[in-house]
């Protein structure tokens, strides 16, 4: 009985110690791993939040910091599941720096939303919707007539074609 209670505990023993030693090499590849994200940072390599691409930092339309860094190709899914958890300060914060961002290097252009109209969405790689930066999202200029950049809605359409 003794020498059972002993075997069990030393079995016990052994199995922690691989156990342990195991989670020693992971979190020591681990560390190489950022280590190495962190070489590649020093060069100039950032990498995509999402999809876990590498960039290139020289090219300023690859990767866009939102609070975390996304690629073009994955802001159309990223953008509307992000926005959704976010508070308002924090999404129109990171909205007016998206909208900024695509139309400086992806040719996004602002589209005024008309009321009551379909908006052609055919030639659009995609859109996302924006507070319009003439009025701060009011839908008034300073004197207090209707902002002619958003119709008064206060809000805008980033398009970014095709
Ligand atoms: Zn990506
Ligand atoms: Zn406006």
């Amino acid at each position: 009985m003794q020498q059972e209670l002993r075997n069990d505990f030393s079995q016990a023993a052994t199995h922690d110690l691989a156990e342990d030693s195991l989670f020693a090499t992971v979190t020591r590849v681990d560390h190489d791993v950022n280590d190495l994200i962190d070489a590649l940072a020093l060069l100039g390599v950032k990498r995509c939040s999402q999809c876990r691409k590498f960039f290139r930092c020289a090219d300023p339309g690859a990767l866009f910091d939102g609070g975390q860094l996304v690629c073009y190709a994955c802001i159309p899914d990223w953008w509307p599941s992000i926005s959704m958890r976010l508070g308002v300060e924090e999404r129109e914060k990171i909205e007016g720096k998206l909208a900024s961002w695509l139309r400086k290097h992806h040719r996004a252009e602002v589209i005024k939303v008309t009321p009551g109209s379909v908006p052609d969405t055919s030639n659009a790689e995609f859109q996302i919707a924006a507070k319009c930066v003439e009025c701060a999202g009011s839908g008034k200029l300073m004197e207090g007539e209707r902002c002619r950049f958003c119709n008064g809605l206060g809000a805008v359409r980033i398009v970014v074609p095709k």
